[in-house]
């Protein structure tokens, strides 16, 4: 497989601190060749800012605050928040939406941080990085009102089954799968539902380093997900679809080009 595009991976986070040279380099042995770096709280974006100056072109991230620091959101955050997002390396809005799985922080609050995050992207014509857990019904309704304002967006790590699969088509948006496919017990919601996600609408992402694929043949002693097993998910993916592995690669790279304005 060539010229994979991990469209979320939160290299910021200290696990990766001390090899992330190495992390890279055994990626683009692996295909994968551009990664996006996951922005969770202004803090981690502006990290994400650093590494993707050492790494042009190949390292690109969003600039946004995760549901669960939505209390940190404040009057300050937009306005760093917009100064990141003028770094052409800055390529969405977001990790931003509704937790309601972990309720880290009051449900309130994060409707108005996401509901200011909307409001930045549709500002900046950037597309939207969503997260969503057991908040579906608040989120849709959420999303609905500013859709045609949004250039587009993706549901990262998307779990769910064929309604909330239909719901987000329906928003316009992208559907991202992460190693959550490869999982036998939790997966086989999103397994039935991943033959019904349309080709020109698939991306995929590993979340690194959290949900390290179960599957894999070996698997790493830290247990520490990273990029190069992006053609891993490929392949699950391909196989859950019934389609070849490079049309799944170049499909999803190409949707990636597409949605986040890289370079083909
Ligand atoms: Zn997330």
């Amino acid at each position: 497989m060539r010229d994979l595009i991990d469209i979320g991976a939160n290299l910021t986070h200290d696990s990766f601190d001390h090899d992330c040279a190495d992390v890279l380099a055994r990626a683009a042995a692996a295909g994968v060749t551009r990664i996006i770096i996951t922005g969770t709280s202004v803090t981690s974006s502006v990290q994400a800012a650093a590494l993707t100056e050492a790494y042009p072109q190949r390292l690109f991230a969003t600039a946004g605050v995760h549901p669960h620091h939505a209390a940190d959101f404040d009057e300050h955050t937009s306005q760093a928040l917009h100064a990141l997002l003028t770094n052409p390396a800055f390529v969405a809005v977001g990790e931003c939406g509704l937790d309601f799985f972990r309720d880290y922080s009051p449900r309130p609050l994060q409707h108005a941080a996401f509901e200011a995050q909307l409001e930045l992207a549709s500002q900046l014509h950037k597309p939207v990085f969503l997260h969503q857990r057991d908040a579906h019904d608040e989120f849709v309704a959420a999303l609905r009102p500013v859709r045609t304002r949004l250039v587009g967006g993706v549901a990262h790590c998307f779990t769910g089954g064929r309604a909330e699969l239909t719901a987000y088509l329906d928003l316009g948006l992208y559907i991202g799968v992460t190693g959550w496919v490869c999982d036998e017990r939790r997966g086989s919601e999103l397994r039935a539902a991943l033959p019904s996600i349309p080709l020109d609408r698939l991306l995929v992402e590993t979340d690194a380093p959290y949900l390290l694929p179960r599957d894999l043949a070996t698997k790493p002693a830290t247990r520490r997900n990273e990029p190069a097993y992006l053609g891993h998910i490929v392949e699950r993916v391909a196989a859950g679809m019934g389609k070849p592995i490079e049309m799944i690669a170049e499909a999803t790279t190409a949707n990636a080009e597409r949605l986040f304005g890289l370079a083909r």
